[in-house]
């Protein structure tokens, strides 16, 4: 998909790095709800114009960084939202209110989690620091929102880069003062959330290195670039101005895997046939037959999925995900009491994994076993509040037990995070009938409904 991916590009760079002339942001006209509501309705148009990665090892992966680095940032002004865009332009930025964009193609740049998670803090620090001055003159929200469609217009081509949309992104840029602060409290937040610091270091300079390599063919990088070596000096300096470093106990870095599962939906018949191949070389291997297991499986060929993730497992694998893969592979394979002593291993490992309660969930579905399938969809749900699919699976979970007024209520609040607010106040109009007029529960419905109607 190529829309919008020159314009794209050049948003970044201006957006989030550009170097304006210094000046001092004007007083804040909007309040902060005006700001979470420019944020669903820049979302609800993204979700028409964008593709929305909605694997949920890649969503949760961007969403279990972005949550990382938030406590360390301690005072959380927004109810911040992380999503993947698959578009394969390096790209991230932020709008007002607390949603955070990243496009696969940043994420196949980065080489470490680290690195990635050097976008994001960046990018919560303009979101918490409210740097979007620009905005502050007006409260007209609609109009604010059409601006942020400059984030979103359908543009083909570098002719487009001398228009008024260029205009546009020059009114959106931050000034040298505020991507300082960005750089300077990121780092700081990065190092806090256990990270690298020296990570934010390693991707300018690759990318700084990237574009000398690489002149022509990206006029819109070129045009806007931002990453001068003064930029990069100055971050450095900060990082030991504040005595930051790098640390001392690290767990898996599940970029690699996250890489792999974009590159399959982006290239899926390329992939698969590049990983058998080095797989043939390397029989006795266990990641290569590891890779070409959840290559199977990403393309839904589950039954070489499954004797490629046991070969993986017989050749010792110390990874602890294979035991997730494999008990989604059993799932499909019909394998079920496999596939629950799977999971049951991969949870001893990593009890904190959303994913692996969510295949519990559907496994215990299989077996029409309802309450521990919706016990199951509730931990997932407690371990990944901002993911659907746990709320969605729950709400038919609880249909199952015939309970509609939770049924109804869980629906409501998968379409919820989808910013689907029409179908969600539905949804939760039918889980307040369910319960006793004026009783505690159906007024608890009742105030959030009329919560999400003043909230737009
Ligand atoms: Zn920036």
């Amino acid at each position: 998909m190529r829309r919008a991916l020159h314009l794209w590009a050049v948003v970044l760079l201006v957006v989030c790095h550009a170097t304006a002339p210094l000046r001092m942001p004007p007083a804040y006209a909007l309040s902060q709800d005006e700001e979470i509501r420019i944020s669903r309705q820049f979302r609800r148009e993204a979700r028409r114009q964008l593709k929305f990665i909605e694997d949920p090892e890649v969503e949760l992966y961007a969403d279990r960084i972005g949550r990382r680095v938030l406590e360390a940032v301690g005072n959380i002004r927004y109810p911040y939202r992380f999503f993947v865009i698959e578009d394969s332009s390096l790209n991230a930025f932020a709008v007002p209110g607390g949603s955070i964009f990243l496009h696969s193609g940043l994420i196949q740049r980065v080489e470490s989690t680290d690195e990635l998670a050097s976008v994001i803090a960046h990018e919560i620090v303009h979101v918490n620091a409210r740097h979007f001055h620009v905005l502050a003159s007006s409260t007209d929200v609609a109009m604010l929102v059409g601006m942020l469609g400059v984030f979103l217009a359908p543009v083909i081509g570098p002719a487009a880069l001398a228009g008024p949309a260029v205009a546009m992104t020059r009114q959106l840029e931050f000034s040298r003062q505020m991507e300082e602060q960005a750089d300077n409290l990121g780092v700081g937040y990065l190092a806090r959330a256990g990270y690298d610091p020296q990570a934010a270091v390693t991707f300018m300079q690759r990318m700084s290195r990237d574009r000398l390599l690489n002149p022509v063919g990206r006029p819109a990088y070129l045009l806007t670039h931002p990453l001068t070596d003064k930029r990069i000096a100055n971050l450095s300096a900060s990082i030991r101005a504040q005595g930051l470093s790098a640390p001392r106990f690290r767990d898996a870095d599940d970029v690699q895997r996250v890489k792999l599962l974009i590159a399959l939906r982006d290239k899926p018949d390329a992939v698969v046939d590049r990983l058998r191949k080095d797989h043939e070389k390397h029989p006795a291997a266990a990641m290569p037959a590891y890779a070409l297991g959840l290559a199977y499986a990403a393309t839904g060929r589950w039954v070489q999925a499954r004797d490629m993730l046991e070969r993986a497992a017989r050749l010792n694998l110390a990874v602890p995900n294979l035991y997730r893969d494999l008990g989604r592979v059993y799932l499909h394979t019909e394998e079920i009491s496999k596939a629950h002593a799977a999971l049951e291993r991969m949870l001893e490992r990593r009890p904190e994994d959303p994913i692996s309660h969510l295949y519990q969930g559907r496994l215990f579905e299989k077996e029409s076993r309802f309450r521990e399938a919706a016990r199951a969809y509730l931990k997932a749900r407690q371990l990944a509040p901002f993911w659907p699919e746990a709320a969605r699976r729950l709400g038919y979970a609880y249909r199952k037990l015939n309970q509609p007024g939770k049924a109804h209520y869980y629906l409501a609040q998968s379409y919820l995070l989808r910013d689907e607010t029409g179908k969600a106040i539905d949804a939760l109009e039918r889980a307040a009938q369910q319960y006793a007029p004026d009783s505690p529960r159906q007024q608890v419905i009742r105030d959030e409904i009329a919560a999400i109607r003043a909230g737009g």
